[in-house]
């Protein structure tokens, strides 16, 4: 019995086809294994403004802003954006200048 249970795994493996899945499987558990490195089809997040080669953001710029003001008004956490810390803190000023201007509406009303 036990060698017939071998054979027919031997019969397994001979598919060819089941390497595919295997191969898919081994993926799996490399995804499973190896937690820290979570390689999801996301696009890279680039920072806009490094992209754009903003240095100064402009708090007049509303129409740039709103796009980082999401309807609660508040400013748009760097892991949405993908802004860089250095231009997320640009990006505040700004965006507390422009609400100052009544530009940009305030977070609580
Ligand atoms: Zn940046």
């Amino acid at each position: 019995m036990a060698f017939g249970a071998k054979k027919s795994g031997s019969g397994g493996r001979g598919r060819g086809g089941t390497s595919r899945t295997g191969s898919a499987a081994g993926g799996d558990r490399a995804g499973a294994a190896g937690g820290q490195r979570r390689s999801l089809f996301r696009r890279r997040k680039v920072c806009k403004f490094c992209a754009d080669k903003i240095d100064d953001i402009n708090y007049k710029d509303v129409k740039l802003l709103q796009g980082f003001v999401p309807e609660r008004a508040k400013v748009l956490p760097r892991r949405i954006s993908g802004t860089c810390a250095k231009h997320q803190r640009k990006l505040r000023v700004a965006i507390m200048r422009a609400r100052v201007l009544a530009l940009l509406p305030y977070a609580a009303e």
